[in-house]
């Protein structure tokens, strides 16, 4: 029957279709009991924990609403983890069945799943079941294809706010699955809905002193990749702080400890005059603004072929102005806040920087309340103008000539990142030539450039955006399992 190429027992989330006017109703009534509760958040560790005192937590579409208070994990805390941390010993198909029975509870719990990720990380519905969407496909990808092999040991697993269901669980999911015992932190903005992830995995039947949490800021992040006791680490967030990591794992943990580091981009499209224009103007505008920006495969530099540009950024524009903002709990948002008041002042100096040159092309109203950054358009001269990721929903445009082809490639390749890249053409040969030239992880063809789906679109980059596998696909876990030893007898 020749090899198995999919895991037979496993399907894709189908998610909600949120077209339909009864799942709609269904969503409603199971995230309102929802809409005014205050979780908590605090260190979970398999003996007692000590924490800092509760600090509260502030939704960022709304300063006056509180989803709950988060009590930071001690440095007596991060010891106490370490020191009871154990690997698990159940046979993988024991650790798949948990973890599949974990997804399901996800699923159960979508209602509180979809308030807490509205009001303590301001995920707009659409974003709030594409969220729960992929967490609950990682859980049955990694259980589908969790290997019997031996594991690292300790994994210290690193999640950021943006996808602060999905990628936290990714992370841990992984680790479990491959038998390690697993200590997260989630980001210091987003620690309610791992906490409540952790509580449904422990429900699960995950034991306590295999996944254990630690809320906490850079010093717990530090603290748990500079020990001996810990043999790998995943971490998902800004290249400088994987190298940070990187430095600290090589001071402090064995020579060959991975470290699975999914970073930062300077994503770019590129849109030639046979591009279908309603086509490119809905994938810019779901890559740049959907999830406010906040996420890195985002589109950040777009470049249209000069003799449609015109025309073609006023169809942008025109788009651009129909895109909603506001309350994400509110079903008619299409961009809600961005996380915090830092992220907004360093977007909002940014864009200051680019009215001040007279290089601000386009930009939507913002609320005034919460931390809102408006849709922007900015003119660059290319992606060499860009210094960095702009972690929010500012677009910036170009354009180039059609004999300028190879050399706006090369300068998308020399930034050193390669995370995602967009392709608007009509051309066959041109997605063959640009496809091969380009260095990105995931290069997407006539559509938007964001959503990676388990299982057949695994992601992650190249140079300056990570260091692979990517998740979801089928390398990944061989990095959460120890070597074999090496062949005796040379
Ligand atoms: N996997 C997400 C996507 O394809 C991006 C992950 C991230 O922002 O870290 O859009």
């Amino acid at each position: 029957t020749g090899p198995q190429l999919f895991a037979p027992e496993r399907t894709n989330s189908k998610g909600f279709d949120l077209t339909h006017s009864p799942t709609l109703a269904a969503i409603e009534e199971a995230r309102t009991p929802f809409r005014h509760h205050e979780w908590t958040a605090a260190p979970i560790l398999a003996g007692d924990a000590s924490p800092e005192a509760p600090e509260p937590l502030t939704n960022p579409a709304d300063p006056a609403d509180h989803p709950g208070t988060v009590a930071w994990a001690s440095a007596a805390d991060v010891e106490s983890a370490l020191a009871a941390a154990t690997p698990w010993a159940a046979p993988a198909s024991e650790r798949a069945t948990i973890l599949n029975r974990a997804a399901d509870l996800y699923e159960a719990h979508f209602g509180e799943i979809f308030a807490i990720v509205a009001r303590e990380a301001g995920k707009s519905l659409p974003d709030a079941v594409a969220e729960l969407r992929e967490a609950v496909d990682f859980l049955r990808y990694y259980a589908a294809n969790a290997p019997e092999g031996d594991p690292v040991g300790i994994f210290t697993c690193i999640s950021p706010w943006n996808f602060p269901l999905a990628i936290f669980t990714g992370q841990v999911a992984a680790a479990l699955a491959a038998g390690n015992a697993v200590l997260a932190k989630p980001a210091e903005q987003t620690p309610l809905i791992a906490h409540r992830a952790v509580e449904l995995m422990h429900e699960a039947g995950v034991p306590r002193d295999v996944l254990q949490l630690l809320p906490g800021a850079g010093e717990v992040g530090a603290a748990l990749t500079s020990d001996a006791r810990v043999g790998g680490v995943a971490f998902t967030g800004s290249t400088d702080t994987a190298r940070i990591i990187r430095r600290a794992m090589a001071r402090h943990l064995a020579p060959d400890a991975p470290l699975i580091a999914e970073t930062g981009g300077l994503n770019a499209m590129i849109v030639d005059s046979t591009a279908l224009p309603e086509q490119a103007v809905q994938a810019i505008v779901e890559s740049a603004f959907q999830s406010a920006g906040q996420r890195c495969s985002a589109l950040r530099c777009l470049y249209v072929q000069e003799d449609i540009a015109e025309g073609f950024t006023e169809m942008l524009k025109g788009a651009m102005d129909q895109l909603a903002m506001g309350d994400p709990w509110h079903l008619s948002t299409d961009c809600g806040p961005v996380i915090d008041d830092e992220a907004r002042a360093g977007i909002a100096a940014h864009i200051d920087a680019a009215r001040a040159d007279g290089r601000l092309m386009h930009e939507i109203r913002t609320p005034n309340a919460g931390h809102f950054i408006a849709p922007t358009l900015i003119r660059v001269g290319g992606i060499k103008d860009m210094e960095r990721e702009i972690f929010g929903p500012v677009l910036h445009l170009a354009t180039f000539h059609s004999g300028d082809l190879d050399r706006v490639i090369g300068d998308i390749n020399a930034t050193g990142y390669g995370l995602t890249f967009g392709l608007q053409t009509r051309i066959d040969d041109r997605v063959q030539h640009v496809s091969e030239a380009i260095h990105a992880g995931n290069i997407y063809v006539n559509r938007n450039q964001i959503g990676a789906i388990v299982g057949s679109q695994p992601f992650g980059g190249e140079g300056l955006s990570g260091t692979g596998p990517k998740a979801g696909g089928p390398h990944y876990l061989a990095r959460f399992g120890a070597r074999p030893a090496p062949q005796t007898g040379e």
